[in-house]
């Protein structure tokens, strides 16, 4: 059977937790802590990264730094998972959903204006696949309106957006706010995990109030005060050091997941470029401005029950290829809240995108199996 994911260990994780746990000190906020965030902060050059126990708690931070309130309300891609508009909904914003592109999952940039109200108080892009959104005409409309830009980049490690300045930018730290996951089906994992980049300095110190349970325990550990105390509202949205030791065995071999990961990307492109355009089967696109960090590989057919067919082709040579997000606006949960706007694009992408194998450890051999599946049918 050749999965659809297979998370990698590197060999170190269970060295470095056991560092953790011999050091004696496995609450969050230590050395493993650091040395992960002072990857992001350095080799990423983000201003401020705090790491989460996973990106939904990274978005729920978000929410809260905003002071988002009852009422207020929140534009989210309707193709997304749905912790990108659940962090929101806790707060009581209302959310407006976005269609996506004709020719990609992210948010469709030129529909963002007509979708403010006085009421908008974020634009949430989901950087799909780890291709970017288009950050730059995303930020046109939110400084007209001076909304709040926060990339929820759960796919986007190491994927990059390429401003109209020409300036080459990492995702997650463009927007006011980004997040990042390391669930175990994303490209670095740690189980569950997550990261917030604070690229605003205006929310840098309350974003550390908010992880550390509302008290200034962070500024206490670094001795800028004598004593610590209840400050603000908060949680503990901070990850125990076993998850950190895990986490850094990961980020050690960053590069060496990527070349793999990109590589395998590029051999499904080619592969099946040609058999797709004569199947009328729409591959990845991936926008100028954007970059290629292998996350995932994806087809969109022309029709759910061509989907279908393909995944139980792939099924019967027992090789797992899977469908993902459903539109949250015809969610059981938000439906009945939804405006009742048509998103086409975002209905197309939930009947017939359908992701095939791609994960660290899959082999060039599996990968040409698939692919010979795949171009018989
Ligand atoms: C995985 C994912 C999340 C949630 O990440 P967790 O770390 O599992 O909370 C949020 N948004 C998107 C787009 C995701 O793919």
């Amino acid at each position: 059977m050749i999965p659809f994911n297979k998370p990698y260990l590197t060999g170190k994780e269970t060295t470095y937790i056991a560092d953790a746990v011999q050091s004696g000190r496995i609450s969050g906020n230590g050395a493993y802590t650091h040395l992960c965030q002072l990857f992001f902060q350095n080799q990423y050059s983000f201003h401020k990264a705090l790491l989460t126990t996973s990106c939904s708690d990274a978005l729920e931070m978000a929410a809260m730094l905003l002071h988002i309130q009852p009422g207020d309300e929140v534009i989210v891609p309707s193709y997304t998972f749905v912790s990108t508009a659940n962090a929101f909904v806790r707060e009581g914003a209302k959310i407006v959903f976005c269609d996506s592109r004709p020719d990609h999952p992210g948010i469709d940039e030129t529909k963002l204006e007509e979708l403010i109200t006085p009421k908008t108080k974020a634009i949430v892009p989901v950087h799909y696949a780890g291709v970017a959104s288009d950050m730059d005409a995303i930020h046109d409309v939110a400084k007209k309106y001076n909304i709040a830009v926060i990339e929820d980049a759960a796919h986007a490690v190491d994927a990059y957006y390429t401003d109209r300045g020409g300036r080459r930018r990492r995702l997650g730290g463009i927007g006011d706010l980004g997040t990042f996951s390391f669930h175990e089906t994303k490209n670095i994992i740690s189980g569950e995990g997550g990261l917030l980049i604070i690229n605003s300095e205006s929310y840098a110190h309350r974003a550390e109030i908010l992880w550390e349970k509302g008290t200034d325990r962070a500024a206490f550990t670094r001795g800028e005060v004598d004593k610590y105390g209840w400050v603000d509202v908060g949680s503990s949205f901070l990850p125990s050091e076993i998850i950190s030791a895990f986490l850094w065995a990961q980020l050690e071999n960053l590069e060496k997941i990527q070349a793999k990961r990109i590589s395998l990307w590029h051999n499904y492109f080619d592969s099946l470029n040609d058999w797709a355009n004569q199947k009328g089967i729409q591959l990845p696109v991936v926008p100028a401005f954007a970059s290629v960090n292998g996350h995932m590989f994806y087809l969109v057919c022309e029709s759910e029950k061509q989907r279908q067919h393909i995944q139980q082709h792939l099924k019967n040579k027992q090789m797992q290829a899977v469908s993902h997000y459903i539109s949250l606006h015809s969610s059981p949960f938000y439906q009945s809240k939804h405006d009742g706007r048509e998103l086409p694009n975002s209905d197309r992408y939930t009947r017939c995108l359908l992701r095939l194998p791609l994960f660290y450890t899959l082999s060039e051999q599996q990968q040409m199996q698939v692919i010979h599946e795949i171009k018989k049918i």
